[in-house]
């Protein structure tokens, strides 16, 4: 076959596909990302192809040579994916500050969604918030969750009891409130007060009023640690109430916390996988990194516990030693951010159990914790189940030093656990931060990078992308992301940021 013969065949081809296969499509977009690696989210390995976006959605994916758009990016080779989905974010409280709207710490690593009010908490009123956050407009897109925690708390205080029939009937009105407001499912905190003064048929009752209107159950478990019931029972009960609330059930940044902990995240993935194998909907989420981050006072005086010593000495051991303890946020002296509980120790001269009752009685003061192993942050992250998140807030730069994983978790994810160590496959990464999240929340139309879907796009080079963001430097925006789309508007352009708000608060 002569070339000529080659080439008017593969005119004749493309015509065909234009007229026979997508008759509809329009050939000019508002924009078109041209010479791109497609990567759909799906798990599958990434293809060589344009995506024509029309308005707020995906109209077309594939050669595309004769489209024209108002606006043109070349991907130049890089990979194409749907946007990340931050499935337990705390950047709920911080995005309603004016100068971080925006979100850039999210934008800079590709989330376009993330999903708030976890642990048990954010606001009862989910109309409320939905309003506020639509009123001063946002960077990303935003699902909610209605807060055990916050909703036992308005029905009961901080009462350490359990609710009466008609204090129960009160929470699960306030649930199906929450849902009908648009949350896609109940959230708990069952470490924290007052969630850990609930007992499990509790919660169950309020994962049911949740599961009838579509929502699932997702939950900062009793006990990470051996603080209590020890992390595998407590991952149990999360198992246990998606069984009999018939829910879907989800272990939220899924850890084995402190030393004595390490290793059983091997029994946790082997009940999950037992209660999936006799139907029960189980998954998990994680952030990709060993410390975790909480207040002082729930790391050593959990449950409400008075000011006392060996409370304190016995989960300091339990967290890894005072050396393994540093200090993010301190109100009442900035001066001690950034250092370990042992350097403020020995400075002050005063013991290390001493010295932290003292900066919990001066304020709240709130930390990073090294508490996790490799081996088990690995395991948990290869599972098929487990989804991204990060867990992060966001605040103004300059305020303390906030955990590395509000500026990097998803480009740490790609950056070291994909490239550097080879832990999970890229196909695999991408989709625990895309198509899985959105199946498992029940995001229409998200996660997905196909004709008809959202325009939630990233554009990024996975030789490239990396988090900067370190426990000392923490407010470091990722690097390598060049494009981010949300909603079908351009809100990274080529690596600058536009001041585009086009984020929505999402219904189930
Ligand atoms: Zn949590």
């Amino acid at each position: 076959m002569s070339a000529m013969h080659r080439v008017w065949i593969g005119v004749i081809a493309a015509i065909g596909v234009t007229l026979t296969l997508q008759p509809a499509q329009p050939s000019r977009f508002d924009v078109l990302i041209r010479h791109a690696r497609v990567m759909d989210g799906s798990g599958n390995p990434w293809l060589r192809a344009d995506v024509g976006v029309s308005g707020d959605r995906i109209a077309a994916v594939g050669r595309l040579d004769a489209a024209t758009a108002a606006r043109i990016i070349d991907a130049r080779d890089q990979l194409v994916t749907p946007g990340f989905v931050d499935v337990h974010s705390h950047a709920a409280d911080g995005i309603v500050h004016p100068p971080l709207r925006q979100a850039q710490p999210l934008l800079a690593q590709g989330v376009t969604t993330f999903v708030a009010n976890p642990d048990g908490g954010g606001p009862v009123d989910l109309a409320a918030q939905r309003a506020t956050l639509e009123k001063g407009g946002i960077g990303p897109n935003v699902a909610l969750l209605i807060g055990h925690g916050s909703v036992r708390r308005a029905v009961m205080g901080d009462a350490n009891r359990e609710p009466t029939t008609q204090e129960l009937d009160r929470m699960i009105e306030l649930v199906r409130r929450g849902m009908r407001d648009g949350a896609f499912g109940l959230s708990s905190g069952l470490f924290y007060v007052p969630g850990s003064y609930s007992k499990t048929d509790e919660v169950i009752a309020l994962a049911k009023a949740a599961g009838e209107a579509g929502g699932l159950y997702t939950s900062h478990i009793r006990d990470e640690g051996n603080y209590n019931i020890g992390v595998v029972a407590a991952a149990d009960e999360v198992i246990g109430i998606a069984e009999q609330a018939h829910v879907i059930g989800i272990v939220s940044h899924m850890k084995a916390l402190g030393p004595e902990s390490w290793g059983l995240s091997s029994r946790m993935i082997a009940n999950i996988d037992s209660a999936r194998g006799r139907g029960v909907q189980v998954f998990a989420d994680q952030y990709p990194y060993d410390a975790s981050s909480t207040s002082l006072r729930a790391a050593l005086l959990p449950l409400g516990a008075g000011p006392d010593e060996a409370i304190v000495r016995d989960n300091l051991k339990r967290r890894g030693g005072p050396d393994s303890i540093l200090i993010a946020f301190f109100k009442p002296d900035r001066s001690l951010e950034g250092k370990t509980l042992s350097e403020i120790a020995r400075a002050r001269g005063t013991s290390p159990e001493r010295t932290a009752l003292d900066l919990i009685a001066q304020g709240s003061a709130s930390i990073v914790s090294f508490n996790m192993s490799a081996a088990d942050i690995d395991a948990i992250m290869t599972q098929p189940y487990t989804m991204a998140s990060s867990d992060g807030g966001l605040v103004e730069p300059g305020a303390g030093r906030p955990h590395p994983r509000d500026y990097g978790a998803f480009a740490r994810r790609l950056a070291v656990y994909v490239r550097q160590r080879h832990v999970v496959g890229l196909e695999f990464a991408v989709r625990s931060m895309t198509s899985l999240p959105a199946a498992v929340f029940g995001i229409p139309d998200r996660g997905a990078l196909r004709p008809g879907a959202f325009a939630d796009l990233v554009v990024f080079d996975p030789d490239r992308i990396e988090d900067r963001a370190t426990y000392t430097e923490p407010q470091q925006l990722a690097a390598g992301v060049s494009y981010v789309l949300v909603n079908g508007v351009v809100v990274l352009d080529d690596g600058k940021f536009t001041s585009a708000l086009p984020g929505r608060v999402l219904r189930r």
